[in-house]
Parts: C-alpha cells; sequence; structure tokens
C-alpha cells in the first residue's frame, strides 16, 4: 500500500448513486469503502477513496447542506486531499434545488473560490453541451424526467437550473476548449477565477473530455458532479505519486455461510430476471395483502428457505397491474413500507440463521435491508453489472452485498451476482450447514 491516509473524500446524495461512484473509483484503481451516513464514531478506514452516502436530494435545503458539512468533516479529518460532490447525472434537484446550496456550504467551509460543475456520463447518454444536458438524444425535460414524482427536471440548462438554487456567480466552459485537452481546460479555470466565477458548468460528450477536464482540477480542492468525472481523479493522484500505478484487485474475501436473493422492486428489469429464476429456482412470492392482514409471512418465507437445498428468491416484483391493484387498495406508501420491512425483517432474521451473501433489488428495498443488517460501511469490489460492485462489511462478521437499483442487470442477474458473491467459497446448504454453523467465519484467501 502506498498511501495510509485516502486521498478522495466523495459525498453523495443518494444511496445507489454513491455506489456507483465507488463503482468507477474502483474501476479506476483506488481501493474504495462507502459509508452508509456519516459515520459517528472512529472506524478503521483503509482505503483511497471514502464515498459517504447520503440521502439528501430531496431533503429541505438547510438539512442537505448540514448533512453535507458533516460529511466533509468527517472525510477531512480521515486526511482526504480533495473532496468530490456526487449528484445525479440527471441534475436531480427539487423547485428549490439543494445542489447549488450545498456547492456554496462546501467551497466557504473549504475556503475555496471556484468549483467546476460538470453532470455528465457519456457511457449512460447523458452529455452536456453549450451547458445544456441530454439524456441520449433527448433534452433533460423530454426525457421522461420532467415527469419524476419528487424531482420534476422542466428545464435541461445546467446554469438556468443553478441560477434559481444560488447567487454564486456562473461560469461555462465549452466543448471546443475541453476537446483541446486538459491544458486548455486549466486555462479558461483560471481565466474564469480571476473574473470571479465561482460555479463553472463544463461541457463533456465523451469520456476523453472527462479524462481532460479531471486532469484540469487536479489542484482543486472541490469538484462536482455525476458519477462520470470521477473517472478522470484517480489519475492525478498517479501522476503525483501518490497512489500505486498496477491498478489493485477488487476481490473481496471469500466467506463461508448461505446465500439468499430478496427483490423488491417492481421495474420492468426485475420482473424479468424474477420470471427467469422462478422457471427452473425456488421462490417464495411475498403477497402484499397477506401482509396487511397480519398473517405470518416472515415466518412462512423463512420456513420456505429452510426446506430448500439451494439459494432461494424471496421477492414482491409484480407486473405493473397487480402493483396498481394493491397501490389502490392500500396505498402506495403504505404498501411500499409494508414490504420493505417485511423484507427487512427477513433478512434480518436469515442473517441470524448464518446467511450472509445478500442479493437485493431496488433501491428503497436495499436501503431498508442494509439499515436491517445494521450495516455501517462497504468495501466495494468487483463490478457484477453496471453500476452495481459486489460488495462486503468493513466491520464486524463480513456480510456481502450485491445491491441492485431496479432497473439495472441482464435477465440471469441474479444468478450472476450470487456467483460473484460466493466466488471461491465452499456452497452451504440452508438448512443443516447454516443453523449447525451460526454466523460466517471467514476464510482466508
Ligand atoms: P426500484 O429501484 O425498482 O425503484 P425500490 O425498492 O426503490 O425499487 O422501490 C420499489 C417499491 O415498490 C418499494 O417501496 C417496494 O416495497 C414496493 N413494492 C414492491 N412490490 C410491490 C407490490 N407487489 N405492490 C406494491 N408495492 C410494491
Amino acid at each position: 500500500m502506498m498511501n495510509s491516509k485516502p486521498l478522495l473524500g466523495c459525498i453523495a446524495d443518494d444511496f445507489t448513486g454513491a455506489t456507483d461512484l465507488a463503482n468507477m473509483l474502483v474501476r479506476a484503481g483506488m481501493r474504495t469503502i462507502q459509508t452508509i451516513g456519516v459515520p459517528n464514531a472512529d472506524m478503521f478506514i483503509d482505503a483511497e477513496a471514502l464515498v459517504v452516502a447520503l440521502k439528501s436530494r430531496t431533503l429541505p435545503v438547510q438539512e442537505a447542506v448540514d448533512q453535507s458539512l458533516a460529511a466533509l468533516a468527517w472525510l477531512r479529518e480521515q486526511g482526504c486531499k480533495q473532496f468530490f460532490f456526487k449528484y445525479c447525472s440527471t441534475f436531480d434537484s427539487t423547485a428549490d434545488g439543494n445542489i447549488g446550496p450545498v456547492t456554496d456550504a462546501l467551497l466557504d467551509a473549504l475556503g475555496e473560490e471556484l468549483t467546476i460543475m460538470c453532470p455528465a456520463v457519456p457511457e449512460n447518454g447523458r452529455t452536456v453541451y453549450r451547458g445544456t444536458l441530454f439524456v441520449g438524444d433527448s433534452l433533460l425535460n423530454e426525457s421522461g424526467m420532467e415527469k419524476h414524482p419528487l424531482t420534476p427536471m422542466k428545464d435541461a440548462n445546467v446554469l438556468r437550473l443553478l441560477e434559481k438554487q444560488t447567487d454564486s456567480t456562473l461560469g461555462q466552459i465549452g466543448y471546443e476548449t475541453v476537446a483541446r485537452g486538459p491544458t486548455a481546460v486549466a486555462l479558461a479555470i483560471a481565466q474564469l477565477k480571476s473574473d470571479g466565477a465561482r460555479m463553472v458548468v463544463v461541457d463533456a460528450l465523451e469520456d476523453a473530455h472527462l479524462h481532460a477536464i479531471g486532469e484540469a482540477c487536479a489542484h482543486l480542492k472541490l469538484v462536482t458532479g455525476g458519477s462520470g468525472i470521477a473517472l478522470g481523479l484517480p489519475a492525478n493522484f498517479r501522476r503525483a505519486g501518490l497512489l500505486s500505478s498496477l491498478k489493485h484487485t477488487t476481490h473481496l474475501p471469500h466467506h463461508m455461510g448461505g446465500s439468499v436473493v430478496l427483490a423488491g422492486s417492481t421495474s420492468r428489469a426485475t420482473n424479468g430476471q424474477v420470471t427467469l429464476w422462478r422457471a427452473t429456482r425456488p421462490s417464495f412470492r411475498i403477497d402484499p395483502l397477506a401482509v396487511d392482514r397480519g398473517e405470518p409471512v416472515v415466518e412462512q418465507a423463512i420456513e420456505f428457505f429452510l426446506a430448500q437445498t439451494q439459494p432461494v428468491l424471496i421477492y414482491a416484483t409484480s407486473p405493473p397491474e397487480e402493483v396498481d391493484a394493491v397501490q389502490r387498495q392500500l396505498g402506495t406508501a403504505k404498501a411500499g413500507h409494508l414490504i420493505e420491512q417485511t423484507l427487512a425483517s427477513i433478512a434480518r432474521q436469515l442473517r441470524m440463521l448464518g446467511v450472509n451473501k445478500f442479493v437485493v433489488a431496488g433501491g428503497e428495498t436495499s436501503g431498508a435491508v442494509v439499515q436491517a443488517l445494521e450495516v455501517k460501511a462497504l468495501r466495494i469490489g468487483q463490478q457484477i453489472a453496471p453500476g452495481v460492485p459486489a460488495t462486503q462489511t468493513v466491520d464486524g462478521v463480513p456480510i456481502s452485498l450485491a445491491l441492485k437499483s431496479g432497473n439495472f442487470g441482464r435477465p440471469d442477474f441474479f444468478n450472476e451476482a450470487l456467483r460473484a458473491l460466493n466466488e471461491g467459497a465452499p456452497p452451504a446448504s440452508n438448512a443443516g450447514d447454516l443453523i449447525r454453523s451460526g454466523p460466517s467465519k471467514v476464510t482466508p484467501t
């Protein structure tokens, strides 16, 4: 290991966004740990990049600012040299908007005058041209994002969006400059700084642009953007001799124990994954109406699990018409909460039986499971699918998790994820082995 203190400290405004960023940093060769919220005690940190996952995107402005400042303070205590504020590649913000105020607060706390704003993630079709954000071929405000229930995006111009969120002077660097490379971008940043700009929106149409922007930002204390801009930052530390030129292997240690797949997402991709699994493998369906009637669904799921000799899928996933019917009967929020809490209780009980590998489908569902398992921090391992890495808890007895937001992954994702989490680990049957062995033991790698 080259460096005992982390180099890059990141603050992400939601959980799956944090994982996406952490995955990107691992791919670029940084050993990365993601924490769930701001750790309140001293945690043993052995990583080159830290990502604090907040849930601040839709909070009232002052709460988002306070949480982000608390995350920054913790990252500074850990010794990070550069800081990154990660928001969504579609610049998701409420009508009040947290991105501007949080960026202002972070700049003030760091005593910095300027940062860049670059939401582009070209590999996912998010590009910025003339300060305007595109999703594939569509303007952001014609991409479907204008109908988002929490953060409807009704304008595609990042500068106009920011104007509503901050009094800071804005600047812009167009793609012609970015295409000329890192020196041109660095000169443009210096010029804008002397003109008094504080937040500079930078165009990016392809990964080469992100690498150039990243290099030009080597000396900025604060960088902000989508996960894409993180592509170019690790190379700065490598050039400065602070990061090994060898990319670390990201294989996580193997450990014995049982596995389960929990699905609470109702998205199209998850429906496909559930259908494929059910064709050949054991599965248990959670009926939201049975949960509402107070039937012992958790106990039934555990019984089913113990009766099988291979990994089981426990799912609430249903096609849209069934979800609609349940939501009409129970109310959307109540139905969601009931199912999340049911899957969380199942996860907790399976953990007590010795299950230590969890594949979870659904963003909110993942949040509920991670909370139920009292996960505080995750080491990020190899990528299973774009945006979904294998992860393992950092403190205590290890738990391995693959947490995917609804629409990620190919039809066979559940098998792929189980394989990734179980690589090298001896097989365990659900009943005998687990109950006898209790919570998992670590095996040397
Ligand atoms: P995604 O990442 O696909 O959005 P989430 O887990 O974030 O998945 O959200 C899915 C929501 O739908 C959760 O609150 C979950 O509890 C709820 N849900 C899951 N299955 C059903 C169902 N059959 N009927 C109604 N709501 C459901």
